[in-house]
């Protein structure tokens, strides 16, 4: 398993490539927007509209090719535009023409902080945006519906109409583009949360918590079938004399060598996590017999026993481990209750010697 600090780094990296990618394709597809509307405005020979769309257009041609690390100021820079646009466009074209729908792909900035990352002021600024496009919409229905502000005649009905699919479908491909990308963001965010909770930082195996979660369908398992499960704890012997030695940082290298050691050292179905500090523990299921666990719990510990493990300092150090297992039948005991007997083995693995396993 790849290192869960790497792999937060590596999703970090994804996302702002994510962000980046979100830009430009929103730059992109805004510029051919107003590509479109310009035929319209040109073959309409309406003078304003054309100054005010060619100027959009040089802009989302700028934004594209700049460099973007300012995700808000790119953000509000495309909203003033388009609201611009919108307002101008409604009140030239009426509401039959379709342009204040813009508005309901726009009330989708809400989701913006999630995808730029959250803080109070994303949150309030969105919020503030979303709420002022909904005013926005009814405003302009009711100066054009009711006022009938209007800026240029009516123009033919059939370019209405093709107006009014043109902006329908913006509005579609913004809500469904806004809400897709939220989705995906935040079922990564959930994955990454959902990692950090249940893994361990430093050995990428399950961490405490994890092993808790784990242990309860194994109990019920192990309870419905009335067949024994067990449980293993894993101590390094005399862990304390290889920080000593050695140092800290390198006392994590060798943790981080155990926990791939247990790893490949244990069969499929064996749950092996961090219990905390230098101590492992291993969840067998009660698929696999007891006698079988303690064949592998010794192997393991053979394996470590012989295993030279190579530091960054150029040094090799040796350890040994000791190992307490308990079968468990009362399926009413919590793991760490089903622990605490192991624990007992340990102990006694520890008071007469060492380096061994005791069931
Ligand atoms: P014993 O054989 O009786 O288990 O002796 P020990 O020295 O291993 O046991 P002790 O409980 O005295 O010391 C455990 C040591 O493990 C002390 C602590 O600094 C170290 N330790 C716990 N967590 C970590 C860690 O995350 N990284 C490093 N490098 N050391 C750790
Ligand atoms: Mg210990
Ligand atoms: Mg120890």
């Amino acid at each position: 398993m790849k290192d869960i600090k790497n792999e937060l780094k590596a999703n970090k990296y994804s996302f702002q490539h994510l962000l980046e990618l979100i830009m430009q394709s929103s730059g992109l597809f805004l510029l051919l927007v107003h590509v479109i509307l310009m035929f319209y405005y040109v073959y309409l020979d309406i003078k304003y509209m054309m100054i005010v769309n060619t100027i959009s257009i040089i802009f989302y041609i700028v934004l594209i090719f700049i460099k973007k690390n300012k995700v808000s100021m790119f953000s509000l820079s495309v909203f003033i535009e388009i609201v611009v646009h919108m307002i101008l466009a409604t009140l030239t074209f009426g509401i039959e023409s379709g342009f204040q729908i813009w508005a309901f792909g726009l009330v989708c900035c809400f989701f913006l902080p999630t995808y730029s990352g959250k803080n109070k002021k994303r949150v309030t600024l969105s919020s503030i945006c979303a709420v002022t496009f909904v005013i926005l919409y009814f405003l302009l229905s009711f100066m054009v519906q009711v006022y009938n502000i209007r800026l240029h005649e009516p123009v033919r009905e059939s370019i209405t109409n093709q107006l009014l699919i043109i902006n329908s479908t913006i509005s579609f491909i913004a809500i469904i583009a806004f809400t897709t990308l939220y989705t995906s963001t935040s079922n990564k965010k959930y994955d990454e949360l959902i990692k950090i909770a249940n893994y361990d930082e430093l050995t990428s195996i399950y961490n405490r918590h994890a092993l808790n979660e784990i242990s309860t369908s194994i109990i019920a398992n192990a309870s419905n079938t009335n067949k024994a499960y067990s449980v293993a704890i894993i101590d390094i012997d005399y862990f304390k004399k290889v920080n000593d030695t050695y140092g800290h940082a390198i006392g994590d290298e060798v943790l981080k060598e155990l926990a791939s050691i247990i790893r490949s050292e244990t069969i499929k179905g064996i749950i092996s996590g961090r219990w905390g500090g230098e101590e492992f523990v291993l969840i067998c299921p009660s698929t696999i017999y007891y006698d079988e666990f303690i064949i592998i719990l010794e192997k393991l510990r053979e394996k470590v026993a012989k295993t030279k493990i190579s530091v960054s300092s150029g040094k090799k150090i040796k350890i040994t481990i000791s190992i307490g297992a308990y079968k468990v039948t009362d399926y009413k005991l919590a793991l760490d209750e089903a622990i605490s007997y192991a624990d007992d083995k340990l102990y006694e693995a520890k008071e007469t010697g060492r380096n061994q396993v005791i069931s």
